[in-house]
């Protein structure tokens, strides 16, 4: 049977809107490239409709994480810049060659392996990434100090682009941004090579054009993740997730509902049970303050998610709604990624990505789907 032959939750993508909220970043850019980032499978979205759409939508260059991820993107756009943020994997070097991908170059360790293998396959390309304030990966100050007094160490890489990453881009006022920024361009002075820059992401485009040196690198505005929290979101939604009625029951006398019995619902009220559980990615964490959406009305989860299913206080919607089969949105235009992450305890980003793959998945607009 074919998946999209089930009666189940539907995931609906929106791929015009996804080329929208491209644009959108562009204009803001002004004249500066915009890279699309599609790592984890285009943020749980489906990199194969995805990419196609953002290169439509004239993005030329694209960040993933991993190899493998870069590998299946080269499969399906074989003609951008692809970028790879996580280091060259030993052993493996002639995988970023053969498939013209740009890997990371995040500590001395990796330009060591890379200027090994760029002696033998010559001009191969790769980035370099500067730690200003992130510690996760990137060259600290004290190893572009190294390269500074020891310019041999990049001898035969070709350095394509010199990345830093944003820890508090979605926070306008937080100090790490200035300084993140102040710690760049010193490092910048240092380096003994030149090539175009990249700092923001979504949230750091928002910050303005000092922020945007020669490249950006967008992820989740892309697919409708508020840039600029506690602001109207500038962005087009995404991503709606409806799902039909199972049950729906008349309560005439007091009753808990769900694992645990957390909560306990006194009569009059209509309860309605859907087939999404926190193996679909909404997260159990969500209940009790998430809502679904019922015409225009916001109805409460009750209860606790469960691993399949979740129930829902409809009784404030209209009748002719909350029918069977009728469908409760969970994630739409009206309840969006970020209130349900906000439910959750969690930001839009683990809410994208943890969608689950039960759903039947429906693309609209946006690029022809592969043959
Ligand atoms: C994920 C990631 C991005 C994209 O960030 P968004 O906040 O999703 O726009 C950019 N750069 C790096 C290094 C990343 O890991």
């Amino acid at each position: 049977m074919r998946r999209s032959e089930h009666r189940g939750a539907v995931l609906t993508i929106d791929l015009d809107a996804i080329a929208a909220n491209y644009r959108f970043l562009v204009d803001r850019l002004k004249g500066k490239a915009c890279a699309a980032v599609v790592k984890a499978n285009a943020y749980g979205l489906g990199v194969e409709r995805v990419a196609p759409t953002l290169a439509a939508a004239g993005a030329e260059i694209f960040c993933v994480a991993h190899l493998d991820e870069a590998i299946a993107l080269r499969a399906i756009l074989p003609d951008v810049e692809i970028i790879v943020l996580s280091g060259p994997i030993a052993g493996a070097e002639a995988d970023y060659a053969r498939h013209r991908l740009v890997p990371t170059l995040n500590h001395l360790g990796d330009l060591a392996a890379w200027r090994k293998f760029a002696a033998v396959q010559r001009g191969c390309r790769a980035a370099l990434h500067l730690d200003t304030g992130m510690a996760r990966l990137g060259l600290s100050a004290r190893e572009v100090e190294l390269i500074a007094e020891e310019p041999r160490l990049l001898e035969g890489v070709t350095v394509s682009w010199i990345l830093s990453h944003l820890a508090c881009a979605d926070e306008p006022d937080h100090p790490l941004n200035r300084q993140q920024l102040e710690t760049l361009r010193a490092m910048l002075a240092r380096l003994p090579c030149r090539a175009p820059v990249s700092l923001a992401n979504s949230s750091g485009i928002m910050l303005g054009a000092e922020y945007h040196f020669d490249l950006a690198r967008a992820g989740a505005a892309l697919f409708g993740v508020n840039p600029v929290p506690r602001q109207p979101n500038p962005m087009r939604p995404v991503v709606r997730l409806q799902a039909p009625i199972l049950q729906l029951r008349d309560v005439d006398r007091t009753t808990t509902v769900g694992y645990g019995a957390p909560q306990t619902i006194e009569p009059p009220a209509k309860l309605a049970t859907v087939g999404v559980g926190y193996a679909d990615g909404y997260l159990r964490s969500s209940s009790p303050r998430a809502h679904g959406v019922v015409g225009d009305v916001l109805v409460p989860i009750v209860g606790r998610v469960s691993m399949d299913l979740a129930v829902f206080d409809v009784s404030r919607a209209p009748l002719h709604a909350v029918q069977p089969g009728c469908m409760i949105d969970m994630i739409g235009p009206r309840y969006t990624i970020d209130d349900l992450a906000t439910a959750a305890g969690t930001i839009g980003y683990e809410v994208l990505t943890s969608l689950g793959s039960r759903y039947r998945r429906s693309y609209v607009g946006g690029a022809a789907a592969p043959a």
